[in-house]
């Protein structure tokens, strides 16, 4: 029994190894050869569980074994070491290629997974692994070791058995990670901003409402798409923090909008895990109180694929606020599920065709096909329809023909910084002839 210690933390015996072999690889490696160095880093994933239903006595008995399996599989000492209390570093020297250590992950996951015997007793482990393959020539040990670490990191947040990157890719997820910083502080410190894009009434030619759509001027990277910021945030799981900031700060701005189209509406983007959120109602309701805005004011664009994720809950809440008087429009529709079923139960009011079938409707009969049918399916449910991308004369009265009730793309404006859609409202004039009124050009970025 004495023979079964619980091996040390040695922090400071992987970093001398590592340096040895550095040192070595940079002093031996032939000119034209790129040494490559591995590593592996092991977690036991249900360590605390063994620790719980066995007892403590049994949890050090297993990190002793797991310890004694991972030095056969290198066969030294010398390349194993504790890191953390159920986390271990295996040094992969000589590697001949960067995949050659995804093998020899598998092969050390497959051990470790061997059941370990004591007094009679069977105890199974699952370990996640992250693994690391680096020129052994220009990297430090302390790089090794922290890029591993993020495999690893991503491979428990991630579910995944075991995670592998190479060197480019540690350094892309480096700058990810910097950038999800800047934008934390971003959000902290209010830097984010918001862009309005009309909507127009077609049968009227009036500006009814306009999407209101996030923006991120990076002060060294320039211009973060949306879409791109959306989906950092989500990473960060900060999706209802945002989206209170965008609902805050798009209320707060319609109050300020000349009323010479009559009552300003204004669509915000809804994020999937927000739709369903057991605090979204009330958020909405908070918000539309707070800035004294009318609910048939707000629309609230949500895709296809944010209500089937998780129906139930998302039904309920968008029940709930279609109640209130808050309309919900589907965005991107054609896109996703786009399920018959839906036109019955869903608890929307309005359908967004997706832009991919408007914006070459006037010259492929397919997508005006497409748009056609939506319009005329929407309709029979009582449900409104917008066009999106709309991007031409042609196409905005051949959408008016079919019966479509809203417009909304570059043709009639860019989207705007606030002031400018101040200013783009009160110089609208309504042309009939061509469909439209004052129309705001610009690039895609020069939009404020
Ligand atoms: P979306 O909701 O479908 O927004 C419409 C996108 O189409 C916007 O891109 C808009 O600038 C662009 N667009 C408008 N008219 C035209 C046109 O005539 N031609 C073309 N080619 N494009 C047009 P943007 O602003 O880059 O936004 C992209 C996506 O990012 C949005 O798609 C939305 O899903 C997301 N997003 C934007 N703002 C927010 C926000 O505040 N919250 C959330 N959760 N998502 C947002
Ligand atoms: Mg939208
Ligand atoms: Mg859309």
């Amino acid at each position: 029994m004495a023979l079964l210690r619980v091996p040390n933390f040695d922090r400071q015996g992987l970093f001398q190894s590592l340096n040895k072999l550095l040192g070595q690889a940079k002093t031996e490696a032939p000119d034209n050869l790129q040494p490559l160095l591995g590593m592996i880093m092991v977690d036991i994933k249900n360590f605390t569980s063994i620790n719980r239903v066995y007892d403590f006595k049994h949890g050090d008995l297993l990190l002793y074994f797991v310890f004694q399996r991972l030095a056969e599989y290198t066969a030294s000492k010398d390349c194993v070491f504790r890191v953390g209390s159920d986390e271990f570093a295996v040094i992969v020297p000589q590697l001949e290629s960067s995949g050659r250590i995804v093998l020899e992950a598998n092969n050390l996951l497959d051990t470790l997974r061997q059941p370990y015997e004591w007094q009679g007793q069977e105890i199974s482990v699952d370990v996640s692994l992250g693994c690391i393959a680096m020129s052994a020539v220009g990297t430090t040990a302390e790089r090794l070791l922290s890029s591993a670490e993020h495999m690893l990191q991503r491979a428990k947040l991630e579910n995944h058995s075991i995670c592998f990157g190479t060197d480019s890719e540690a350094e892309r997820d480096d700058s990810t990670w910097l950038l999800e910083q800047d934008l934390l502080r971003a959000m902290h410190n209010n830097e984010l901003d918001m862009v309005f894009q009309p909507k127009m009434d077609l049968q009227s030619g009036t500006p009814t409402h306009a999407e209101a759509l996030l923006r991120w001027e990076h002060p060294e990277r320039g211009y973060i798409s949306p879409d791109f910021l959306v989906e950092m945030v989500a990473r960060l799981n900060r999706e209802f923090e945002l989206t209170k900031w965008v609902l805050h700060t798009a209320l707060r701005r319609i109050k300020q909008w000349p009323d010479r189209w009559g009552l300003n509406g204004v669509a915000v983007n809804i994020p999937a895990n927000i739709v369903q959120h057991a605090d979204f109602c009330q958020l909405v309701d908070d918000s539309l109180h707070i800035w004294q805005v009318q609910p048939r004011q707000l629309t609230l664009e949500i895709t296809e694929n944010a209500i089937m994720e998780n129906q139930q809950a998302s039904f309920s809440n968008l029940d709930y606020l279609k109640g209130r008087g808050v309309k919900i429009s589907i965005d991107d529709f054609g896109t996703g599920y786009s399920s018959l079923q839906y036109f019955k139960t869903i608890p929307a009011t309005e359908l967004k065709i997706d832009q991919s079938f408007v914006l070459n409707m006037a010259d492929n009969n397919d997508d005006r096909n497409i748009a056609e049918s939506i319009i005329q399916l929407a309709h029979r449910f009582g449900l409104k329809v917008v066009a999106e991308g709309v991007e031409d004369g042609e196409v905005l009265r051949e959408l008016k023909d079919l019966g479509c009730d809203y417009a909304q793309g570059y043709f009639i404006s860019r989207p705007l910084s606030h002031e400018r859609y101040c200013e783009w409202l009160a110089g609208y004039q309504v042309n009939r002839e061509q469909g439209t009124g004052n129309r705001e050009q610009g690039t895609m970025n020069n939009e404020q």
